[in-house]
């Protein structure tokens, strides 16, 4: 376990580093420099600074993590792939697809909901999408979409090994489509008739309502294209998009670490 934890813990941090290198070689867009927009320390102070605290609450929350609930779960027989036999080929590849497809479902529930909005803002609410972006959720998000996975782990008997795998792949995804990049042309256009590209992200973190209420995946393309969300262009160029949300533009309220850890409970117009 503590093995399977450095490996994870070395591919997300080889991402990472990547994506961040990529960044600052070839940077799709630049940070908004108005007059109230956030200096970069601030910003990565704060995004950085959530992902920590939600990090450490995720282990408060569950000591086990998903890995450890899955192997307690196949322990005790719980779930379908528990019951029904099937290849472990098939039941990795079920796994993956099911859980994909709960967080497509559970990040436009998050849009749709108002209570799970406030905290899902907290990541919209940024002015820049880059892979600290990809990151930055609130505590209580995590923990609720934690506890989503939980139960799913549970119902579906889904094993550890596909758990590690789907956690390792939705990180890298989330880093890969929030970085602040751009594939060539001819890349991206075939890049995402599978996957959820930089550009078509961008769409969802867009700050007009109909174009961020579109692009939900995380990974692939095809649940937005199969439950009807999909959205290939935005009305303004991808370089030209404003992006975050308007309730809060200053950045002692979108950038600022407590403004972040704060703003599921405040109201701004
Ligand atoms: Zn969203």
């Amino acid at each position: 376990m503590a093995d399977d934890a450095l490996i994870r813990l070395g591919i997300f941090f080889t991402i990472l580093a990547v994506m961040i290198g990529w960044e600052h070689a070839f940077p799709a867009r630049q940070l908004p420099t108005t007059k109230t927009a956030p200096t970069k320390t601030t910003r990565l102070i704060g995004n950085f600074g959530i992902v920590f605290i939600s990090g450490l609450s995720a282990r408060l929350a569950l000591p086990l993590g998903l890995t450890g609930f899955a192997l307690y779960c196949t322990e005790q027989q719980w779930g379908l792939f528990n019951l029904v036999q099937l290849p472990g080929w098939l039941t990795i590849t079920f796994s993956l697809l099911l859980l994909d497809m709960l967080i497509y479902w559970q990040h436009r529930l998050f849009h749709k909901v108002p209570l799970l909005w406030q905290l899902h803002k907290v990541h919209h609410a940024d002015l820049h999408v880059d892979a600290s972006t990809g990151l930055r959720f609130h505590p209580l998000e995590i923990v609720a979409s934690l506890f989503i996975k939980a139960i799913a782990i549970m119902t579906l008997g889904i094993p550890a090994y596909a758990v590690i795998l789907f956690e390792v792949l939705l990180n890298g995804f989330a880093l890969f489509n929030h970085a602040n990049i751009r594939l060539p042309k001819k890349v991206e256009k075939i890049t995402r008739l599978i996957l959820m590209t930089q550009i078509l992200h961008r769409i969802h973190h867009s700050q007009l309502f109909k174009e961020s209420n579109s692009n939900y995946g995380f990974s692939v393309i095809w649940w937005d294209r199969l439950f009807g969300s999909y959205s290939a262009q935005a009305t303004k160029p991808d370089l030209e998009i404003d992006i975050g949300i308007t309730e809060f533009p200053d950045a002692k309220d979108n950038a600022n670490l407590w403004g972040l850890l704060t703003m599921p409970f405040k109201h701004k117009k």
